[in-house]
């Protein structure tokens, strides 16, 4: 059973984008540990994009491990579950790592079940036998990631069960696996790749047969060749290709990924099912192979924690809801220079000013900055070099959106296609005059959308 394409194929990239420092060292083949189970766990009801969860708990209840504690009800949601078995205790205000107020549910552990090797041989563990996973049908198996409360977990954070679903109007012919982690300093995804490439091919296999895609196809950079070799061990008879591709940020973005792999251009406000593509992160694939095939709950993910700042870069297998300081404290805690804890990588994370913040399902990594890492010189006007314009994977014109920003002009905003950006952060990176392009740009998409309504 399977798709019998070509193993192999690669070489391919995106127009534009840039090359800065990768820094992977402080972390790549570390092995993945197990973090030891925290006294207590805060889940924010909004994890996804789209809509918030409802708690269905109360305080004082006692849950089990995997228990279903918030239903997401709006289609664009998804349901939320206790990483811990324990109580719930009074409801709880959180910090999101992107600084928003949210309210959480947070549970007491009074039975951490599973710990070490067991926990990971019951996440990641095999054997997945593709035998075993050709017996379900499509509906089944999005209704297990829909219950099971998948979202993409290379940061995006989009519920899977959305992406996941037979598209009658817009077939899928794709699946595209996204393995490159183009973000400096992030391992978590290699590391994934190496140690349990079984299950991101049997998540894989599952996700393109829900989808009706005839091809499924793996994009890793090629400063990954451990993570290459351990997919294609691992893609037995299943047909899967694994494509590799020249290094390059942001290429983990769906629609340049979407390029360097098949060639395709996503149309500019377009999503990928315009050109009959899905796409998904190795680490949501080993989560649907897992919901699927052994009926648990999206409760753990595995993180990155990196950079100068802290004693003992690491990868993690992480309950999600534990907090970022109890993570550094795991990693030996913060050295003499770190100067600032950010949640994710440090081109598209955020800048985490509480140590109590919990990690949620998008966390991808926790990097921790020196001063020397930051030190930046103060903006200056724009020398019109063009840089910023020759880099922008998205073919904007970066310094016009500042502009429109920061004058208030929507109009000019609009013209110039603001909502395009992803806020890679490509532009400000090469920006000679360290004009902080992104956090204008960000500031003109929020005026832009409050206009429409949004
Ligand atoms: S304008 Fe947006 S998409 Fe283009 S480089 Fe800047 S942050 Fe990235
Ligand atoms: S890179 Fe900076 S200085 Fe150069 S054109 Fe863009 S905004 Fe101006």
């Amino acid at each position: 059973m399977g798709w019998f394409g070509p193993h192999g194929g690669g070489g391919g990239t995106f127009a534009r984008g840039i090359h800065p420092p990768a820094n992977k060292h402080f972390s790549t083949g570390c092995a993945i540990e197990v973090v030891p189970c925290p006294e207590r766990v805060v889940l924010p009801l909004q994890q996804n994009v789209g809509g918030p969860c409802t708690p269905v708990v109360k305080p004082r209840q006692k849950v089990a491990w995997g228990e279903l504690v918030g239903r997401g009800e709006a289609f664009v949601s998804s349901a939320l579950h206790a990483p811990v078995a324990g109580t719930v205790e009074r409801p709880a205000m959180t910090t999101l790592p992107n600084g928003r107020h949210m309210p959480a549910i947070a549970i007491r552990t009074e039975d951490p079940g599973l710990t070490g090797q067991d926990l990971w041989e019951a996440v990641f563990g095999g054997p997945w036998s593709n035998d075993c996973i050709g017996s379900y049908e499509p509906q089944q198996i999005h209704e297990a990631i829909l219950e099971a409360g998948i979202v993409g977990l290379g940061g995006a954070a989009f519920p899977t069960h959305v992406k996941i679903n037979p598209n009658t109007q817009k077939p899928i012919h794709t699946l595209v696996v996204n393995g490159c982690e183009c973000e400096p300093y992030l391992t978590a995804d290699d590391q994934l790749m190496r140690q349990a490439p079984d299950a991101i091919i049997a998540g894989a296999f599952l996700a393109g047969y829900a989808v009706g895609a005839r091809r499924v196809v793996i994009g890793v950079e090629d400063n990954k060749p451990e993570a290459v070799e351990s997919l294609r061990r691992a893609v037995g008879r299943t047909g899967i290709e694994v494509a590799v591709l020249k290094t390059k940020y942001p290429q983990g973005s769906e629609k340049h990924l979407i390029k360097a792999v098949l060639g395709r251009e996503v149309p500019l406000g377009g999503l990928p099912a315009d050109v009959g593509v899905a796409i998904g992160n190795v680490g949501t694939m080993a989560a649907v192979a897992r919901a699927v095939v052994r009926n648990r709950p999206l409760t753990h993910r595995v993180i990155c924690v990196t950079g100068a700042g802290v004693a003992r870069p690491k990868n993690l297998m992480v309950p999600i809801g534990i907090s970022i300081g109890e993570i550094i404290d795991y990693c030996g805690g913060l050295t003499a220079e770190a100067a600032r804890i950010v949640a994710g990588g440090p081109m598209m994370g955020f800048a985490v000013a509480d140590r109590a913040t919990p990690v949620t399902k998008g966390t991808s990594g926790i990097t921790v900055l020196t001063a020397k890492d930051i030190e930046t010189s103060a903006a200056g006007p724009c020398v019109r070099c063009g840089r910023c314009v020759e880099v922008c994977p998205m073919g904007l014109v970066p310094t016009k959106l500042a502009q429109a920003a920061r004058t208030g002009d929507l109009r000019l905003a609009r013209r110039h296609n603001i909502l395009a950006c992803f806020e890679c952060g490509a532009c400000a990176y090469s920006c000679p005059a360290r004009i902080p392009l992104v956090q204008w740009i960000r500031v003109g998409k929020t005026q832009v959308a409050r206009s429409q309504g949004r």
